[in-house]
C-alpha cells in the first residue's frame, strides 16, 4: 500500500489541532474573500494583499512586497529558521490572491455558510475555492507548526496577483523564489479529493487574416475573402490535436467581415493549445509560424506562444505525492494523484525541474462559476496534511 514514513511527530495530533483551528481559518477565509480581488483592479487586489501582510506579520512572517505598477502588488512571507543549507532547507508555498470575479460580484454571490445539496457545509462565494481559502490553510498550517515549535525550515509563502491572466509579472519572482527552495507546494484547489502531480501546458495565439474587400455583387471577382481562408486555416491547426499525444487545438472565438454584401477584407480567430510534453510547444509555435494562406491575396498574422510549459509527472513530484498519500493514511483517508488540462503556476515551477505538488488547497466545486464554495468538513483534514508535508523537513 503506502511507503512508510517515520514520522517526527503523529499526524492526529495535528488533525486535532487544525480542528481547533477551523473556526479561525474560516473566519480569515472570509475576511479574504470579502476583499474582492479581480486581476484587472490594482487597488482592489492591494487592499487583499494588505489583509494578508498583515495576517503574514502577525504569525512572525518577514514580509516583503513586490510592488507592481499595472497589477496588484505581490506578497512574500518568510517563515520559520533562515536556511542555513540553500535551498535544502526551504520550501515555497505558492498561491494567489487575485480571483476572476469583477467588483460587486459579492452582491449576487455572498460570502456565506450554508448547506449544499447533500446536507454538506460550505462556504460559499467568489474566490473561496480559487482560492482563499487555500492562503487561509496556508497561514493555519504554517501557525500550528509554529505554536508546536515544529517549524524546522525556512518557508516562502509567496502570494501572486496576476494568476488568473496567466502571471504576465509575477512569473519571474515566481521562478526566482523557486530556484532557491528544494520544493514547491501549489496552494490550488484539490481535483476532487486528489492532489495534482501533473498538469497540461497551455498555449493562446490570435490568427490575423488580411483579404480584399470589394461588393460581393458587382466585383465578386475582385474580392480575396478573409473569412474564407480563415476558415481554411481554422481546419489546418484544429488538425493539430492528437488526443493520443495530449494536444489538443481549439479555436475559441472567432470574427471577421462587416456586412453580408461585402467580400471580407479581415478576419481573426484565437486559439487555446493544451500539451501534456514540453517537446510539443516549440514543434507547434514552429507550425504557427510557418501558416501560409492558400489565396495567395490573402496574408496571415499570427501572435502568442505557449504561455505556461507542461507540469510534467516528474518523479520528484511523484515522491512528494508518495509522502502526502502517507500522511494522508495516517490522518484516515487515501489520497489520489490527478492530472489536469487546467494550468497553474505550478507549470512555472515544475519546468525548472522542481519537485511541485499541486491542488494543496481547498476542496470544492464551481472555480470560475456561480456555485463557487468549499466543503468546510475537509478544511481541518487538508490543513493538517498541508502542515505535516511542511513539518516533514
Ligand atoms: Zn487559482
Amino acid at each position: 500500500m503506502h511507503a512508510t514514513i517515520d514520522l517526527p511527530f503523529p499526524m492526529r495530533a495535528l488533525l486535532a489541532g487544525a480542528r481547533r483551528k477551523e473556526a479561525a481559518l474560516l473566519d480569515l477565509a472570509q475576511k479574504l474573500v470579502r476583499v474582492e480581488s479581480p486581476s484587472d483592479d490594482k487597488a482592489a487586489v492591494d487592499a487583499c494583499v494588505a489583509l494578508a501582510a498583515a495576517h503574514a506579520r502577525g504569525l512572525g512572517g518577514r514580509v516583503k512586497l513586490h510592488r507592481q505598477k499595472k497589477f496588484g502588488d505581490l506578497m512574500e512571507a518568510r517563515f520559520g529558521p533562515k536556511s542555513k543549507t540553500g535551498a535544502a532547507g526551504r520550501t515555497l508555498l505558492l498561491g494567489h490572491l487575485d480571483t476572476v470575479w469583477p467588483l460587486g460580484t459579492l452582491k449576487t454571490m455572498p460570502c456565506r455558510l450554508g448547506t449544499g445539496r447533500l446536507g454538506e457545509v460550505r462556504l460559499w462565494g467568489p474566490g473561496t475555492l480559487d482560492m482563499k481559502v487555500g492562503v487561509a490553510m496556508a497561514f493555519t498550517a504554517i501557525e500550528m507548526l509554529t505554536d508546536a515549535g515544529m517549524l524546522n525550515q525556512e518557508i516562502v509563502l509567496l502570494l501572486t496577483s496576476d494568476e488568473e491572466v496567466g502571471s504576465p509579472v509575477s512569473r519571474a519572482t515566481i521562478e526566482r523564489l523557486a530556484a532557491e527552495c528544494a520544493q514547491v507546494f501549489v496552494l490550488e484547489a484539490a481535483q476532487g479529493l486528489a492532489y495534482k502531480t501533473a498538469r497540461k501546458g497551455v498555449g493562446d495565439w490570435r490568427i490575423e487574416v488580411s483579404g480584399v474587400a470589394a461588393h460581393a455583387g458587382v466585383d465578386f471577382e475582385k474580392g480575396a475573402n478573409a473569412l474564407r481562408e480563415l476558415a481554411r486555416v481554422i481546419e489546418t491547426v484544429s488538425g493539430w490535436t492528437d488526443l493520443k499525444r495530449g494536444v489538443t487545438v481549439s479555436v475559441g472565438v472567432a470574427g471577421g467581415g462587416s456586412k453580408s454584401n461585402v467580400v471580407p477584407a479581415e478576419a481573426w480567430a484565437e486559439v487555446d493549445l493544451r500539451i501534456v510534453r514540453k517537446a510539443d510547444g516549440g514543434r507547434i509555435e514552429r507550425k504557427f509560424a510557418a501558416l501560409k494562406t492558400v489565396d495567395k491575396r490573402c496574408t496571415v498574422a499570427v501572435s502568442g506562444g505557449i504561455n505556461r510549459p507542461p507540469m510534467e509527472r516528474t518523479r520528484g513530484t511523484v515522491r512528494l505525492y508518495r509522502q502526502a498519500r502517507a500522511l494522508a493514511a495516517e490522518l484516515g483517508f487515501p489520497l489520489e494523484e490527478a492530472s489536469t488540462g487546467g494550468g497553474s503556476d505550478g507549470n512555472f515551477t515544475s519546468a525548472l525541474g522542481i519537485p511541485t505538488l499541486d491542488g494543496m488547497g481547498a476542496v470544492g466545486e464551481g472555480a470560475h462559476a456561480s456555485h463557487e464554495s468549499v466543503v468546510v468538513e475537509h478544511l481541518a483534514p487538508r490543513t493538517a496534511l498541508l502542515a505535516g508535508m511542511l513539518g516533514l523537513r
